[in-house]
């Protein structure tokens, strides 16, 4: 692949001020290439770009941004076969799920395509007779997107479409540990007849590019995915300058499994939504809360069904579970299962670095069992395949465990009750609440984000996404005094 390129700017390709290397997390002795780091230059021109562009873009109406979002959308979905190789080969998720994502980008901007033509306004009688008013969106401007490597296309996707289906420019931070989904995807993005400078990719490090993006005065929004330390510090820089902001974060989603559920679909939907992705999934299932009285049979089949998964390189048909993204994560996960331990958690399977044929980062699939709310493994977002199992006397503490978070992205309910599931929907803190579902896997065309520290701003996607990346105007105009 490209060797230090990587940044796009102005409507050009340009090599970065340094480059680093990215390696395969299956297998560490395959190179997918050196990739190039953005210079403080290079970011001011991008914005100063953009700025022009956003005008020209605003001004060449809706058909056109229509056509443009459906080209990529369209081509996304027709290339995910090979662009999800890629990004499974640069970020470790099995090949299937890397493919999926990318069709996901896709129904993504086609869905914004569509949107593109509903941005319809108000009109209001005025209070002052002979006054007409009108409430309409405009683009809020130029928009910075920091996105993380978990889901290296899909997330910016659903950041990218919206904002210039709406009329606005932006300039993306990629993170670092996946240039090249990104550069995969600004290829499609810039081969269409947009202005220069609409679209941006700056590679580099969050602590540089990335600092120095969120804090530029010429930013107008800000939507970030990532964790909720770096969120806090761009919240906080945003405020000072008083910048639009959005930021979905952190997790510790619960998922209840009551003594009335299918045990069977119950084990499925758990596993799945605690492991799949290598549990690196700000939806993953972390805290599974279970009725005392079904405990040990469900404990029993999901650590049968964990033990069962198949770990290895995500390019592999076979493969269940890719490895972990980096040394440092899997290290930091081997950290968090000696933790749980130290705590008093016992740890049923897993937790273990695994050999396979390729040197790569691959863990065994890790159940905690007899853990308490309170312990670190149950409080801190682990961003790993580890998850733990609460037993609870009844529905109701069940409830108050799950609820027992500074987070609220999602959470699940196993149940045949309707009085539960119905319950459940109502009380449970969260963005998205899901029953007899796994707490992964959402739709495109409804919104999506959190509670507590998972989120803040106005929602992403679906017709709330409006919120964030255009901004209201009120004009009251003079209609002349009534006859
Ligand atoms: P992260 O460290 O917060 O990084 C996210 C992005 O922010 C990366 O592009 C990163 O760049 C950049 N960044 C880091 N420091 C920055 C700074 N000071 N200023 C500006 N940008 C900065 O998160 P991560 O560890 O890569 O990703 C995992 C986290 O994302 C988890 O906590 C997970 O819950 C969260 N996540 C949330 C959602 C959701 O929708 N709620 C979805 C997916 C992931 P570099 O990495 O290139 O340095
Ligand atoms: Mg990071």
């Amino acid at each position: 692949m490209t060797t230090n390129n990587g940044i796009f700017i102005a409507g050009r390709w340009e090599k970065g001020v340094s480059a680093i290397e990215n390696r395969n997390p299956s297998d560490l002795s395959d190179v997918i290439g050196h990739f190039g780091q953005a210079g403080p230059e290079q970011l001011n021109e991008a914005l100063a770009a953009a700025r022009t562009a956003q005008k020209i873009w605003w001004r060449a109406g809706i058909q056109k941004r229509h056509d443009v979002l459906m080209a990529i959308g369209n081509e996304l979905m027709a290339r995910s076969a090979e662009i999800g190789e890629l990004l499974s080969r640069e970020e470790g998720k099995p090949l299937a799920e890397g493919k999926g994502e990318v069709y996901r980008a896709g129904q993504f901007f086609t869905y914004f395509a569509a949107e593109a033509l509903r941005l319809h306004g108000d009109l209001a009688e005025s209070v002052r007779p002979g006054i007409e008013i009108d409430v309409r969106r405009e683009p809020v401007g130029v928009v910075a997107i920091v996105s993380p490597w978990n889901f290296p296309v899909a997330t910016p996707a659903w950041k990218i479409a919206p904002a210039l289906a709406f009329g606005n420019a932006v300039v993306w931070k990629p993170a670092n540990m996946t240039p090249a989904s990104a550069i995969a995807l600004t290829e499609i993005i810039v081969r269409q007849d947009i202005p220069a400078g609409l679209f941006n990719l700056v590679s580099g490090s969050g602590r540089d590019v990335g600092q120095r993006l969120i804090e530029s005065a010429e930013v107008d929004a800000i939507s970030f995915t990532g964790s909720v330390a770096v969120g806090r510090s761009i919240a906080s820089a945003a405020v000072t300058r008083m910048t639009k902001v959005q930021m979905e974060m952190g997790s510790k989603n619960p998922m209840l499994i009551m003594d009335d559920a299918d045990l069977d679909l119950a084990v499925a939907h758990a596993a799945n939504a605690a492991f799949g992705g290598t549990g690196q999934k700000c939806t993953a299932a972390s805290r599974l809360i279970v009725h005392e009285r079904i405990h040990d049979a469900f404990v029993d089949r999901l650590v049968k069904a964990t033990t069962a998964l198949r770990v290895g390189h995500a390019l592999d048909g076979d493969t269940q579970i890719g490895p972990v993204v980096s040394e440092s994560q899997l290290q930091a996960n081997l950290e968090h299962v000696e933790i749980g331990q130290k705590e008093g958690a016992e740890l049923l399977c897993g937790g273990h670095r695994l050999e396979r044929p390729t040197e790569g980062y691959f863990m065994a699939p890790a159940v905690f069992a007899n853990t308490r709310n309170d312990m670190r493994i149950n409080r801190e977002e682990m961003f790993a395949p580890i998850t733990s199992v609460i037993k609870a006397a009844s529905y109701d503490e069940a409830l108050a465990i799950a609820n027992d978070s500074e987070f609220g992205l999602t959470a699940g309910i196993m149940t045949s009750s309707l009085a539960r599931a119905s319950h459940f929907r109502c009380n449970m803190r969260a963005g998205c609440v899901m029953v007899n579902l796994p707490t992964a896997g959402t739709d495109y065309h409804v919104p999506f984000g959190g509670r507590g520290s998972s989120s803040f701003g106005p929602r992403e996607q679906g017709k709330y996404a409006a919120e964030f990346y255009t901004s209201v105007k009120t004009a009251y105009v003079f209609s002349g005094e009534p006859s």
